[in-house]
C-alpha cells in the first residue's frame, strides 16, 4: 500500500478545483444543500456540463468521446467532485455509462459502439439493469426470464424485479435465458432492449420511505434486433460477471471521504443536542471514528492496486461488505441520538437512496431517518453480505467452497425445485 500521490496529482488537482470554481454557483455547499425538486433539474444541467468540458465517463478513452484520463486523473477527479458535493454524472449514469457503456467498449461490435455509445454520452439513451427476477436474485444463474429468436428480432417474456430508476430509463440492458437444456450460467445472453414499447411494462415499488426508485418491469413479447447481443448468444454470464470490475477504484477513493463528512455531521448532532454527555453514545462514537479510519486504509490499498493498472479482484467484496455494515450501524447511531424525535422526523428527506445523505443536507431528523432506511439496503444491492463473505472465504482465503449442487440442465433443474 503506498497512500502518497505522485506530484503530478497536484497540478491535476489545481485544474479540477479550477473547473468547479468556475461552473458552481458562488457559495455552493453540495447538492444537499438544494430543496429536493431541483436536485433533478441541477444533475441534468450539470450533466450537461461535464459532457460540454470533457469530465463525463472519465474512464472512457477520448475515441469513444470519454476524457481520456489516466488512472491517477480519474481518481482525483472523483474525489474533487466528492469534497465539492456534486454527483459525477446524472442519475442513471450508473447504469449507463458505468455499466452498460463499460460492457459494451470491452464485449460489444464496432457497429453496437458506433450505436451506442454516442447515445449514451447525449443522454438519448438511458439505460437501467434488468438482472434480478422473484427467483433469481443471489442466484442470480437461475434466472427464467425467456428470450427466443424469431426471425430478425429476439422475442422476451418474463419478469424482472428491484429495477433502479426503471422508471427513469429507454433502455435496459437484461439477462435472458436462451438455452433451457444448457446449464444454468450456459443458456444465458445478455440483450439490449428497448423499453419504450408495448410489450415492456414498467410497476413502481413503494418502499418503507413511501418514495418509489425502483421497480418490477414486465417482459410480454416485448422485442428488440437480434443484432442488440452483446457477447456471444448463450454467453452472456461471462459478459454480466466482467462488468462487476468497473470503477472500483473511484469507490476506494471516495467511500472514505463520504463517510467521514457523514460522521462529521453526526458529531455535530450529537453535539448540539447534549448527546455527548453519555459515555455510552461516546463510545460508539469513537467506533464509528475508528471504523471510517480504517476503511480510509482499505480504500488505499484498493487504490494502489488501481493506481498500478490492476483492476481489484474478488478483494474488493471486503471493501463492500465493510462499508456497507459500518452504514448499517452508523445509521443506527443516529437515530438512538435522535430519539423520541426519530419517530417523527422533520426536514429534508434524501433525495437519493443510495449510501449516505448528499453532502450539504442540513442535519434534520429526516435525513438521518431516510438514511437509516437506506443503509437497510446497503447490505443487499450489489451481492449481499452473506454473498460477499462466501466470496472473500471462497476466493481470498481459500476455504473450502459451500455446495452448489449446480449440475444437470437449467430446465431439469425447475423441474427439481417444484
Ligand atoms: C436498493 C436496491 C437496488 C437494486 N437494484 C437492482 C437493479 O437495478 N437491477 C437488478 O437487477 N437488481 C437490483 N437489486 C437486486 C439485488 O441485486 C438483489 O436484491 C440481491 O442480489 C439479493 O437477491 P434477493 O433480493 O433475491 O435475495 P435472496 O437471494 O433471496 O437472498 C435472501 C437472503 O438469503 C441470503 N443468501 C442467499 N444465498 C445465500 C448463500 N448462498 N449463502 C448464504 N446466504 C445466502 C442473502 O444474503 C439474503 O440475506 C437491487 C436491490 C436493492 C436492495
Amino acid at each position: 500500500m503506498d497512500p502518497t500521490y505522485p506530484p503530478e496529482a497536484d497540478v491535476y488537482r489545481e485544474k479540477v478545483q479550477g473547473f468547479l470554481a468556475e461552473h458552481l454557483p458562488a457559495g455552493w455547499r453540495g447538492i444537499g444543500s438544494l430543496e429536493r425538486d431541483q436536485v433533478e433539474e441541477f444533475t441534468r444541467s450539470w450533466r450537461a456540463t461535464l459532457g460540454e468540458h470533457g469530465y463525463l465517463a472519465s474512464s472512457w478513452p477520448t475515441e469513444y468521446g470519454g476524457p481520456g484520463l489516466t488512472a491517477l486523473e480519474q481518481v482525483i477527479l472523483a474525489e474533487e467532485f466528492q469534497r465539492a458535493g456534486v454527483p459525477l454524472g446524472g442519475t442513471n449514469d450508473v447504469f449507463s455509462i458505468q455499466m452498460v457503456g463499460n460492457t459494451i467498449l470491452q464485449w460489444g461490435t464496432d457497429e453496437q459502439k458506433r450505436h451506442f455509445i454516442p447515445r449514451i454520452l447525449s443522454g438519448e439513451d438511458i439505460w437501467c439493469q434488468g438482472y434480478s427476477e422473484p427467483n433469481a436474485g443471489s442466484d442470480l444463474g437461475n434466472l427464467g426470464c425467456r428470450a427466443v429468436l424469431d426471425g430478425d428480432e429476439w422475442v422476451i417474456n418474463g419478469q424482472k424485479i428491484w429495477t433502479s430508476a426503471g422508471h427513469l430509463a429507454n433502455w435496459i440492458f437484461v439477462l435472458t435465458r436462451t438455452d433451457p437444456d444448457a446449464g444454468k450460467h450456459k443458456g444465458i445472453t445478455f440483450l439490449l432492449c428497448p423499453m419504450d414499447q408495448p410489450g415492456v411494462e414498467v410497476r413502481p415499488i413503494k418502499m418503507i420511505s413511501g418514495e418509489s426508485e425502483f421497480n418490477e418491469v414486465f417482459f410480454t413479447d416485448a422485442r428488440c434486433p437480434k443484432e442488440n447481443v452483446v457477447g456471444e448468444v448463450n454467453g452472456g454470464w461471462a459478459v454480466a460477471m466482467t462488468r462487476l470490475g468497473y470503477e472500483r477504484g473511484e469507490a476506494a477513493a471516495t467511500f472514505p471521504l463520504m463517510f467521514r463528512t457523514e460522521l462529521d455531521r453526526l458529531m455535530a448532532l450529537a453535539t448540539t443536542s447534549g448527546a455527548t454527555a453519555d459515555p455510552r453514545i461516546r463510545q460508539r462514537l469513537a467506533w464509528c471514528h475508528s471504523k471510517v479510519e480504517i476503511m480510509r486504509y482499505l480504500g488505499l490499498r484498493t487504490l494502489t492496486q488501481f493506481l498500478n493498472g490492476h483492476q481489484p479482484g474478488p478483494e474488493a467484496g471486503t471493501f463492500k461488505l465493510y462499508w456497507s455494515e459500518y452504514h448499517k450501524a452508523v445509521s443506527e447511531l443516529a437515530v438512538d441520538i435522535l430519539g423520541a424525535e426519530a419517530m417523527t422526523p422533520r426536514g429534508r428527506w434524501p433525495a437519493s437512496s443510495f449510501q449516505t445523505d448528499d453532502p450539504g443536507a442540513p442535519n434534520d431528523s429526516a435525513s438521518w431517518v431516510g438514511t437509516f432506511f437506506n443503509a437497510r439496503a446497503g447490505t443487499i444491492y450489489a451481492g449481499s453480505s452473506e454473498i460477499q463473505r462466501n466470496i472473500v472465504g471462497e476466493m481470498v482465503l481459500g476455504l473450502p467452497k459451500e455446495p452448489r449442487g449446480d449440475g444437470g440442465s437449467w430446465r431439469d433443474r425447475q423441474g427439481a425445485r417444484s
